[in-house]
């Protein structure tokens, strides 16, 4: 896209050019017969092509600018802009309606950002028809949701759904980065008390979670966490919360196990659902928005052509086969390393090479980890990678490569573009590292919509789940949601891609030892 625009620019550019000449040549005629001194005409001459050509650039920047600006305009979330240094919490700001209960960045923004929320709700059919539902029956009625998730058009999408659905929601970001400051305004100026921008202190992040919780007149009664950072406040600050508090919504690997220590030591007080465990999330969020998004991290931020190239995968699990998937579509040699039989076999049954990290580091092009364990990549494998080998993470933490081993005052780090650093060898070998050894995807390039409807309709069911359910149904640990759930939020994803399902005939069903509707897998199958 923008090199069409730029070249028809360059061509118009020389074009003009030519013109211009041929005038000031006629001009130089013109003025010449008037019996101008020479020195005189010269300059004239000067002046007019300096200016022409001044102009010209000008002309020819702006109009690049421009250009580039509407291209930019779609990611403009992840790149605000505005140079505006005031911290939201010394603003006032109010939205159309008079009400001020929310702290953003800009509630000017509103506009745009209900734009990028229209765009998220193509991509999120499931919570368009849970919406639909709910013009009849409000099974969110009296719920007073308190949420910590990033903050950004697809989650917009879920907070109104709940809205839709019957619920009070008050939300903070769980991630001080991750806030797309337009969405954020267009939220407040529908009404939701938000507190969260781009770019908040670590002081910001937790006095954002104590406005969302602490009201006079108001207490929450569900909770939506992602990381398990607005459970712990309300833990740490507001214990007796807990007496009305319902049940707690958990998407993050690190906030269930953060519940599940709490559950093992007596101290979970109320019911809480595991999210990031539900077959729906895993085999969607780590598989198929690992193998869209992995090509897209590495070619935003490298450039770089994988037809021919070799990749190393270190972990065949649900994130490695996405990766893998993707590269070999692209025509790359990709390599696998496993400790696992069974997925290594599986590897090879995929047509992988199943390797040794030390048999392939010195050929590789790219090196990407996703085993969710530590030091995978350590420095004796990064001192032996060849010049220009591309480093990069797709899993949660940011150890499986060793980057602390890197930081030796013989190494220079120099900084190319945002998220990629060259590390560079005293003998002039660099390697390429990405995000500093962090989850490529989630910063260096988005992931894809559909993906988080699947996980967000999941977190809305979840809440529906708890907030209705009889008492003693769930007792203070914490829960899978019912497979039958997980087969429900599969189902609205359906008619996306006009698929039609089998049913079961009554033969059939009896003898399988099904019901018709389902559930159609034991819990345990994944
Ligand atoms: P998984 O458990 O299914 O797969 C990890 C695999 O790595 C396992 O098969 C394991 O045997 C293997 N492994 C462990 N140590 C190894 C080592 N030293 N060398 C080679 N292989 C090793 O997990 P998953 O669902 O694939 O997730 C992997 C990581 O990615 C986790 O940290 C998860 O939180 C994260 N994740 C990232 C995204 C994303 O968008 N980037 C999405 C979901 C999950």
């Amino acid at each position: 896209m923008l090199s069409v625009p730029a070249l028809g620019l360059e061509r118009a550019h020389t074009h003009t050019h030519t013109h211009t000449h041929t005038h000031c040549g006629r001009a130089v005629r013109l003025k010449a017969s008037t019996c101008f001194p020479p020195e005189t005409v010269c300059r004239y001459i000067m002046t007019f092509l300096i200016f022409s050509n001044v102009l010209l650039v000008i002309q020819r920047d702006t109009t690049r600018f421009l250009a580039l600006f509407a291209i930019l305009r779609p990611t403009a979330s992840y790149t605000d802009s505005s140079d505006d240094e005031t911290s939201p919490r010394d603003k006032q700001q109010k939205n159309s309606k008079g009400n001020g209960d929310f702290c953003i960045k800009n509630i000017k923004q509103a506009d745009f950002g209900r734009r990028e929320i229209e765009i998220a709700e193509q991509e999120m059919p499931a919570l368009m028809a849970l919406r639909k539902r709910a013009q009849g029956e409000k099974p969110l009625a009296g719920a007073k949701v308190v949420g910590c998730t990033h903050i950004t058009a697809q989650t917009a999408v879920l907070m109104e759904t709940l809205s839709a659905l019957g619920a009070q929601c008050r939300w903070a970001a769980c991630n001080i980065y991750s806030t797309q400051n337009e969405v954020a305004a267009a939220l407040a100026e529908g009404g939701f008390s938000v507190f969260a921008w781009k770019g908040e202190s670590e002081d910001d992040f937790w006095w954002c979670i104590d406005r969302c919780v602490n009201l006079e007149g108001w207490q929450p009664n569900m909770i939506l966490d992602d990381g398990g950072d607005l459970t712990h406040w309300i833990y740490k600050k507001y214990p007796n919360m807990f007496k009305k508090i319902k049940g707690i919504v958990e998407e993050s690997v690190t906030g269930v196990h953060r519940l599940y220590q709490l559950s093992k030591a007596g101290k979970l007080c109320v019911p809480a659902m595991n999210v990031n465990d539900s077959v729906t999330k895993q085999k969607f969020d780590n598989l198929y928005c690992c193998r869209e998004s992995i090509l897209d991290g590495l070619k935003r931020t490298t450039d770089v052509m994988f037809g021919g190239k070799q990749v190393v995968v270190c972990g065949y699990g649900e994130v490695g086969k996405g990766c893998c998937a993707a590269l070999k579509a692209m025509g790359s040699i990709v390599y696998v390393t496993e400790i696992d039989p069974i997925c290594a076999l599986q590897a090879c049954m995929d047509g992988f090479r199943l390797v040794k990290l030390s048999e392939v580091i010195r050929q590789v092009d790219i090196v990407i980890t996703c085993t969710g364990n530590k030091n995978v990549v350590v420095r004796e494998y990064l001192d032996r990678m060849k010049n220009g080998c591309i480093v990069c993470n797709m899993g949660h933490s940011n150890t499986e490569i060793d980057v602390a081993s890197l930081r030796t005052p013989e190494l220079t780090w120099e900084r190319v573009r945002s998220q990629v650093d060259h590390v560079i060898w005293p003998d002039g070998k660099r390697i390429v590292l990405l995000a500093e050894g962090r989850l490529l995807n989630l910063s260096c390039s988005t992931v894809p919509t559909f993906v988080l409807s699947i996980t967000a309709t999941t977190q809305a069911l979840a809440l529906i789940e708890l907030y209705n359910a009889p008492e003693g149904r769930y007792k203070q640990d914490v829960y899978l949601l019912p497979k039958k759930m997980d087969e429900y939020v599969a189902s609205l994803h359906l008619p996306t891609f006009d698929a039609h399902l089998t049913e079961l005939s009554d033969e059939q069903a009896k003898y399988l030892g099904l019901n018709k509707n389902g559930p159609f897998k034991p819990n345990y199958y994944r």
